[in-house]
């Protein structure tokens, strides 16, 4: 790096260790298409745009911190992964990403399915209007509640975590006269994140039912004997944050590996498999997420390779993204409160929001970006970390951040990006409360899911 790329204030050099951010940004104005939203640009006057609307506008009508979304955005990629695997294939969104009865009716629209993992989320859905039949329900402890619901709504497959919860759904849905669709989830031993993965990953975790010891084999076994149940299919789901599809390869060659058998004791080819979500966005510059087309063509190929050298009729295959559909198409708005130079070190910039808007930081050590919004700057980039207003010094949204030097209280700054994982992991933490989601689109704006108010949280505090 050269004398003149030394940002401005505290030297950076010797405190970044890791990240991405070693060096700043060429330009710290520009926007990476990557990571922002379809439809953000910066108007003539440098203030960032979304669905026609400028950031400074849209602070004053709702207020920050705020989730701004792209409701084109959301379509777009819905409708990309939709098209992509085309009719042959189903397309679950999975809603802890992100639900709200808008993005329902959206998903509903585009013809995309939907996961939901709890009894909020099914009722969510049901809400809304979507059809039953199109929702898949998760988890690894439904309770005898939310199995009843959702066999009486009708859901069009429940997803199998445990022998006990095979026995307890067969046992819900004979009671109800019903016979239920459902997946078994297995544990294939696999496991990927981002750029890399183990296909000997221990299988030492909460969800599924380890292939390994023939423990899956086995519950393919019971849920074929019980009335109350249909088996469709085998579901796998293997990591998050993924980019890399060789880790599909290998769960898929199992799971295929598991329909074989299941055919050679059985006399039975089951129709479907499920290989999941986990597929990986852009969060930062470095980052370099694959297009749904590629992903339906590999995972396509891939199944379809696998049944052939089984000698098995290939499955209906369907797949849950979630991040993959609403990570990028939102950001979080903020109001910069107080810029604190730390001497040698960096810059430490608070935001009026935190860790309980996005807590993916502090829970997975995860990295964003960031960049000024309100206005453009020409000044030294400075290294930053940008903070929330919480009392946790872990309350921290961005790691390290270059934010142009003359930032100043009042400018808005927004983290792209946020549209997975950050308003459905929203916390009360301090009392604070959680933000809006403002959909955007056309030069309108309309609030999806509102602020939270005082009121809210005294009305469950009962004294
Ligand atoms: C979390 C989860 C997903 C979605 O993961 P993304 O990383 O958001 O794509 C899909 N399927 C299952 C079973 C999950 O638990």
């Amino acid at each position: 790096m050269s004398r003149s790329a030394h940002p401005a204030g505290p030297r950076h050099a010797d405190v970044l260790t890791e990240g991405h951010y070693s060096a700043p940004p060429a330009d710290l104005n520009a926007l990476d298409p990557k990571v922002w939203a379809r439809t953000v640009s910066r108007d003539e006057d440098g203030v960032l745009t979304v669905g026609g609307r400028t950031v400074t506008g849209l602070a004053e009508e709702f207020g920050t911190p705020a989730y701004i979304l792209d409701e084109a955005d959301f379509r777009a990629r819905a409708r990309a992964w939709r098209t992509a695997f085309g009719t042959d294939a189903d397309v679950f969104y999975a809603g802890k990403a992100f639900l709200s009865r808008a993005v329902v009716r959206w998903l509903d629209e585009e013809g995309l399915n939907l996961d939901v993992c709890s009894g909020g989320e099914l009722a969510t859905a049901l809400s809304a209007g979507m059809d039953p039949a199109r929702i898949a329900f998760h988890g690894n402890n439904k309770s005898v509640e939310e199995i009843t619901r959702a066999v009486e709504a009708g859901v069009g497959r429940i997803v199998l975590d445990s022998f006990q919860e095979i026995a307890r759904v067969a046992h819900i849905a004979q009671g109800l006269g019903k016979r239920q669709k459902a997946q078994i989830r297995i544990t294939v031993g696999v496991e990927a994140h981002t750029h890399e993965f183990i296909a000997t990953a221990h299988e030492d975790q909460k969800f599924g039912i380890p292939l390994a010891g023939g423990q899956a084999a086995e519950a393919v076994r019971r849920a074929l004997t019980l009335d109350g149940l249909e088996l469709i299919g085998i579901h796998s789901h293997i990591g998050s944050q993924i980019f890399d599809m060789s880790g599909f390869e290998v769960a898929a060659h199992r799971v295929v590996g598991l329909l074989k058998d299941i055919r050679d004791e059985h006399g039975v080819e089951l129709p479907e498999i499920d290989l999941g979500g986990g597929l990986g966005i852009a969060y930062t510059s470095a980052d370099d997420p694959r297009e749904p087309h590629e992903i339906a063509k590999a995972l396509t190929e891939i199944v379809t390779r696998e049944c052939e050298a089984a000698r098995l009729r290939v499955p209906r295959i369907s797949v849950e993204p979630g991040r993959a559909i609403v990570g990028p198409t939102a950001f979080t708005l903020y109001e910069v409160g107080t810029v604190k130079p730390l001497e040698s070190l960096r810059t430490y910039v608070s935001v009026d929001g935190g860790m309980s808007d996005n807590i993916r930081t502090a829970l997975y050590d995860a990295e964003y970006s960031v960049a000024l919004v309100s206005r453009t700057s020409d000044a030294e980039p400075m290294l930053t970390r940008v903070v929330g207003k919480h009392c946790e010094s872990g309350d921290i949204v961005v790691k390290d951040a270059f934010l142009p030097a003359d930032l100043a209280p009042g400018d808005l700054i927004a983290v792209p990006a946020t549209g997975a994982y950050c308003r459905s992991m929203a916390s009360n933490y301090n009392h604070v409360l959680r933000p809006p989601v403002v959909a955007v689109g056309d030069g309108e704006a309309r609030v999806i899911v509102r602020r939270e108010t005082e009121e809210d949280l005294l009305r469950l505090d009962v004294g």
